[in-house]
């Protein structure tokens, strides 16, 4: 995935020292990566959208229906915000080592605070923040680029992606609707000067 500006900017910290906002960074050979700071702001984003999903009521939860990607086949129903949970998790097993998955069951997952997980992992306060920082940007990055579904950005994962435009409206309506505008909404008419109104 090639990164652009567009996909940054939103997400990056203004007073970022590494990006300076633009959320963009010049890696080697001259291409362009995402700052660290939008990777952390994606997990951010995603972890909030997780959080609210595993605690919810269960009866909040909706059943959606998903358009498949073929013409023939049906659509399939789903429960979008428990796979949405179960997503999020498998990714992070995935992407994260043995060390860096235990970190992260203990304070994203269980709600440690570093206090305790330094206490469990026998890690300091600058090493905890460190791997904390460090499992954000790595989720961040493959939340965004995992192919064919990423978790982000949200909208897509939950609503799909826009793939068919609306149809256009055809000019036939639109004339209709002019017709149907009630007689008191219209402008008086101006008169042309040397004609009178009717
Ligand atoms: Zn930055």
């Amino acid at each position: 995935m090639e990164w652009s500006r567009s996909d940054t900017l939103a997400l990056a910290m203004h007073n970022c020292s590494h990006c300076h906002g633009s959320g963009l960074r010049l890696a080697r050979k001259g291409a362009l990566s995402p700052c660290n700071c939008v990777l952390r702001s994606i997990f951010r984003v995603c972890y909030t959208r997780f959080v609210r999903c595993a605690t919810q009521e269960k009866h909040l939860s909706k059943i959606s229906l998903e358009p498949s990607l073929g013409r023939k086949r049906p659509g399939t129903w789903g429960r979008k915000d428990e796979e949405y949970v179960a997503d999020f998790c498998l990714i992070a097993q995935r992407t994260l080592d043995e060390e860096e998955h235990r970190l992260f069951r203990f304070h994203f997952l269980l709600g440690a605070d570093w206090r305790l997980c330094s206490r469990k992992l026998g890690l300091d306060r600058g090493s905890f923040f460190h791997a904390v920082y460090r499992i954000e940007q790595k989720l961040g990055r493959v939340f965004r680029e995992l192919e064919p579904y990423g978790l982000f950005p949200l909208d897509e994962y939950f609503n799909g992606p826009s793939r068919f435009p609306d149809k256009p409206v055809p000019r036939a309506t639109l004339a209709a609707r002019d017709i149907a505008r009630p007689a008191h909404l219209e402008f008086p008419r101006v008169c042309e000067p040397g004609t009178r109104a009717a």
